[in-house]
């Protein structure tokens, strides 16, 4: 590596310790930047690295509860708030049992670039707790939820900090979040959070946006090589939020999902999978992925445990969570005759099973480019809460198609000029990189 990226990273590493996703999330990024700091050296010479790779704020915080059994409950919340030169830091929140904070840290890194990509003016952030929602009642979330925001409320606002939702953290939890934040400030600040119900300053096409955006930047990949969507036979981890909408979309532009998954196995329908019942389990009645194959019956085969990638297919959509595709599932993708690959999940590829879809010549969507749409439509719904409107699903749905279009030609423009054709990776890092670093320039040194 370049001594200038070294140098810095090796203080990250020493700044971070124990903090491997973290440290990842950097190293990626760090490995397009050579050429850049090549013809900026001005980046170089005001600290650009080191200083994004410091966050500006960490706020760690106790969140204690009461379980229904009366029973007191302690959790760790987090909220990072990495980057604010494009805007306000604006980022999920994770509920889950693995959360610390270099999981936040890694997705509040990662945030950054995504966002500075979508063209919206949002800087970067994320938080959450080591919370595990799972088998937890209706009242044991709000209480939950209550308590997590009776900390986080000042820390935020539609100005400063806006979180949103991610693992564990969907439309049930985003409105526990706003009652309490409504109460504490008396104020009806809309613009706090994102992923609101639509009857209550949510924006339409928000719970599809990060699925459907995955699918649309898979889209464009396609047409690059002169191919599309319809016949494809595709592969989809997860069954959350994202795994649910890029199985609809897929199936709408003419493809065949076979799969899904959650943490017990996966399951394969050769008919499809049924986007309607899988929500129903999934969403509604929060049971689990074998739920599935025994209500669909026919030929659906529940493969406990195991990988979905040893599903042949032509397109893969890792859409559960980071590092859940290693080197050799990516080997034995490739072979099978894989053709693209985007991340509807954060950072769920290895980075060496990158390097072999690279290697091989598949078409690789990077998260930060592909799955951008979910923030971007996030900022679509701050957009609507300052002026005090709703938009249409169509019209916010054409609003995500250009976005995700945009990403996809800027990223592919930026990949040509630095060099490396059909590049996605380096198209996203050093598009998003750059745009960061001169804002950062233009605001002196803070
Ligand atoms: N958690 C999502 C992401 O990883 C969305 C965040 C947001 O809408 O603010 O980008």
């Amino acid at each position: 590596m370049d001594t200038r990226l070294e140098s810095v990273r090796e203080i990250v590493l020493e700044r971070n310790p124990g903090e491997n996703e973290f440290h990842q999330a950097v190293a990626e990024v760090f490995s397009s930047l050579v050429p850049v700091l090549d013809k900026h050296p001005e980046f170089a010479d005001a600290s650009i690295l080191e200083r994004i790779c410091e966050p500006e704020r960490q706020i760690i915080f106790r969140v204690p509860w009461v379980d229904d059994s009366g029973q007191v409950q302690i959790n760790r919340g987090f909220r990072v708030e990495f980057n604010s030169a494009l805007g306000p830091y604006k980022g999920g929140l994770r509920f889950h049992p693995s959360v610390y904070l270099g999981i936040i840290k890694f997705l509040g890194f990662e945030q950054i670039f995504k966002n500075a990509l979508t063209g919206m003016p949002i800087g970067g952030g994320k938080g959450g707790a080591d919370f595990d929602p799972r088998g937890r009642s209706d009242g044991e979330i709000m209480r939950f939820c209550q308590s997590f925001m009776t900390e986080l409320y000042r820390h935020i606002g539609e100005y400063t900090d806006v979180p949103a939702g991610d693992i564990g953290v969907g439309g049930r939890e985003i409105g526990y979040l706003f009652g309490q934040y409504k109460r504490i400030t008396n104020r009806y600040e809309s613009g706090v959070l994102t992923g609101k119900g639509v009857t209550w300053g949510g924006s339409l096409v928000r719970p599809e946006a990060t699925g459907y955006g995955t699918v649309l930047f898979t889209q464009e990949m396609l047409r690059t090589r002169n191919q599309t969507f319809d016949g494809q036979r595709v592969a989809v981890s997860g069954a959350g939020n994202v795994a649910i909408h890029a199985i609809a979309k897929s199936q709408a532009l003419g493809a065949s999902v076979v799969t899904c998954s959650d943490s017990s196995g996966y399951v394969v329908d050769e008919d499809g999978i049924d986007v309607e019942l899988l929500q129903q389990i999934k969403e509604v009645e929060r049971g689990r992925i074998s739920d599935y194959a025994e209500r669909r019956g026919g030929s659906v085969k529940f493969v406990e445990g195991g990988s979905v990638w040893d599903v042949d297919v032509t397109v893969a959509l890792p859409c559960a969570t980071q590092n859940e595709l290693d080197e050799a599932d990516a080997a034995k993708l490739v072979k099978s005759g894989l053709v693209a690959v985007a991340e509807g999940a954060n950072m769920p590829c290895t980075s060496k099973a990158a390097d072999i879809f690279h290697d091989a010549g598949v078409l690789f969507g990077p998260g930060k480019a592909a799955n951008a749409g979910g923030v971007a439509t996030s900022a679509l719904e701050m957009q609507q809460n300052a002026s005090r409107d709703a938009w249409t699903f169509e019209y916010t749905e054409e609003r995500l198609t250009d976005i995700m279009v945009g990403i996809h030609d800027r990223c592919a423009a930026t990949a040509d000029e630095y060099g490396k054709p059909g590049n996605y990776v380096v198209g996203a890092n050093i598009s998003g990189f750059v745009k960061v670093a001169d804002a950062m320039l233009a605001q002196g040194v803070i």
